[in-house]
């Protein structure tokens, strides 16, 4: 193995650059990872455009990270040399604080972000933390499970947690890089299932993913569309902003909930009478935990569930990042490192 490994960095806010970097020895509860397929996540803008705390330059952006563990830490348990691991956004908690004692991993107050406070899978090679790890079934592929890791956990974690029971209508608003494994989630949970988007262009892909009805949000008044249906105990709202939200909450039966997966500040309007008297709730869901990442993949594996996949090779990542921006991919990038 040779002493340095390929990454594409960024260098400033949206400046790329394709870099040697040292390869470093995991610490006692890391793992080093021989990257095998890395997504290119909406997310990654917050490293991209330098939006989080705690982000320092240069970067390797990425944390949909597959790949094989290639070197153990000395105080590593549970994981083994050669094991194929997926790496998401939360880069694994700490056991010790508050939250993790209390069993909420999601919400350790001292976990890392991938590809942000540390480096990610834009690379030959990454170092993780552990308790961050996923286990990536032998009969999915890496480029496979890449886009799984995040945009897979968060809707299929969501639905997961919520409220929403089998035969109940639940609606996706949105069908792209989220909402178009959020479909197929919902339906082979057993629910009614509602896609929502802009246009008919993807009505057809709604009802082949195994949306039971298609709501065009630019023809039809979604909250009316869906309480003709008899109202949505769920909406997951995929990549809107705060007004989308806000119409979907008039789509709600009583006792419904909005799921926010949308990262944007844009503000939620809503009604206190209507939060109160229809006992509506509006909900966040920051990807999920390592656990329900396994259950992710293996689910994914046994009900036929996969992203729509465009691959570039590493060295394109730039460009991979660009067109995932525009909106023009189908629906997830994944680079490969051969
Ligand atoms: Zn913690
Ligand atoms: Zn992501």
């Amino acid at each position: 193995m040779s002493a340095t490994y390929r990454a594409v960095e960024v260098r400033r806010p949206k400046e790329f650059a394709e870099v040697r970097k040292p390869l470093q020895n995991p610490g006692p509860n890391e793992v080093r990872i021989r990257v095998e397929a890395c997504g290119v996540c909406h997310s990654d803008s917050a490293t991209v455009e330098g939006l989080l705390p705690g982000l320092t330059f240069p970067r390797v952006p990425g944390h949909e990270v597959v790949g094989r563990i290639d070197a153990l830490g000395s105080a590593v348990q549970g994981w083994a040399v050669g094991q194929r691991v997926g790496v998401g956004f939360l880069g694994g908690s700490c056991g010790y604080c508050e939250y993790c004692r209390d069993g909420d991993l999601v919400n350790c107050a001292n976990q890392a972000y991938t590809g942000v406070q540390h480096d990610g899978g834009y690379a030959e090679m990454m170092i993780a933390k552990s308790t961050g790890l996923i286990a990536v079934p032998d009969d999915l592929s890496s480029v496979n499970a890449a886009p799984l890791l995040c945009a897979g956990l968060t809707t299929f974690s969501a639905l997961r947690n919520s409220s929403a029971r089998a035969g109940d209508l639940v609606a996706i608003f949105g069908v792209g890089g989220l909402g178009h494994l959020g479909v197929q989630y919902a339906r082979r949970m057993g629910f009614e299932v509602v896609a929502i988007d802009r246009g008919g262009d993807r009505a057809e892909l709604s009802k082949k993913l195994g949306a039971h009805h298609y709501v065009d949000s630019s023809s039809a008044d979604v909250a009316k569309a869906l309480q003709a249906l008899g109202g949505a105990q769920v909406v997951l709202a995929t990549a809107s902003g705060g007004k989308a939200v806000a119409a979907a909450l008039g789509g709600l039966r009583r006792g419904g909930c909005v799921i926010s997966l949308g990262a944007t500040d844009e503000p939620i309007e809503v009604s206190a009478f209507d939060l109160l008297f229809k006992q509506l709730g509006i909900d966040g869901a920051l990807t999920g935990t390592p656990s329900a990442g396994d259950a992710t993949l293996r689910f994914s594996v046994i009900s036929d569930v996969a992203a729509m996949i465009e691959t570039m090779p590493l060295e394109r990542a730039a460009e991979a990042y660009a067109r995932m921006m525009s909106g023009n991919a189908r629906f997830r990038i994944v680079l490969t490192m051969q």
